[in-house]
């Protein structure tokens, strides 16, 4: 089997454009948005996520507040992960089923206060995976739309200690030219060999960069195509995981 997921973090404004561009592709995307702004940054307000919703992409939580939080003490933890669900199911009037972890960190306390609170599943910022078979609460991703330099990718891979990923970024993806390249070598292996294909990224970091056109090259590339299902995060978590480690594809 063969997918394509997208999710976009922070609940920034720009979120919209990427809507539009997704839209524009017929690609789905899940947002996963935290409820107050952090580090002086708007976010989206509760109309604009129930238009986000009705236009058939998926909100995931991302705390309330964006902290990082393996430095939270558990009742901490547990009030960022469950009132983030409650508010925003309140907002769009159904249930809440993916999370995704602040700058990528959590640990198993973490994880078990994500699964009590209800939640399904919840994304990572392990790059380079393109397994349909993984931890619900520990789904990997395949890109960022960043353009990491080598270093940027080294450092990143060593600090979540993916070794999978680093073993297949120096062996095989090192000498791609940019991160668009690096996106449709992914993808040509997909198409090749099935698997996930899931790009993420920041709305902010992308207005802030100026590669909304890269983005759009890329997504250019991985639309539309025959044979490739194309699904939000957390229906790609139902179709391809049905538990812990079991996998339908
Ligand atoms: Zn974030």
């Amino acid at each position: 089997m063969k997918f394509v997921t997208t999710s976009w973090d922070d609940g920034d404004p720009n979120d919209l454009r990427i809507a539009d561009l997704l839209r524009g592709h017929s690609v789905p995307g899940t947002f996963y948005v935290p409820l107050t702004e952090y580090r002086g940054r708007k976010i989206l307000c509760t109309n604009e996520l129930r238009s986000l919703r009705s236009a058939g992409f998926e909100i995931g939580g991302h705390s309330i507040s964006h902290p990082k939080l393996p430095k939270l003490n558990r009742k901490q933890v547990a009030h960022e992960v469950r009132e983030c669900k409650q508010r925003l199911e309140q907002t769009l009037g159904e249930n809440v089923l993916m999370f995704c972890y602040p700058y990528g960190r959590f640990d198993n306390q973490v994880v078990d206060e994500v699964r009590d609170a209800g939640y399904r599943g919840a994304r990572t910022t392990r790059m380079f995976s393109v397994a349909t078979e993984f931890l619900p609460f520990e789904m990997p991703i395949t890109l960022q739309a960043y353009p990491h330099g080598v270093t940027g990718y080294l450092r990143n891979l060593g600090r979540a200690r993916n070794l999978p990923g680093l073993w297949t970024y120096m062996t095989r993806l090192r000498t791609a030219p940019s991160w668009v390249d690096l996106g449709k070598q992914l993808f040509d292996e997909v198409l090749q060999h099935g698997g996930i294909w899931h790009l993420y990224g920041h709305s902010w970091e992308i207005e802030e960069l100026g590669i909304w056109g890269q983005l759009r090259e890329l997504l250019d590339y991985v639309c539309k195509r025959e044979g490739v299902t194309y699904a939000t995060n957390g229906k790609l978590l139902s179709m391809t995981n049905c538990g812990s480690r079991c996998t339908k594809s």
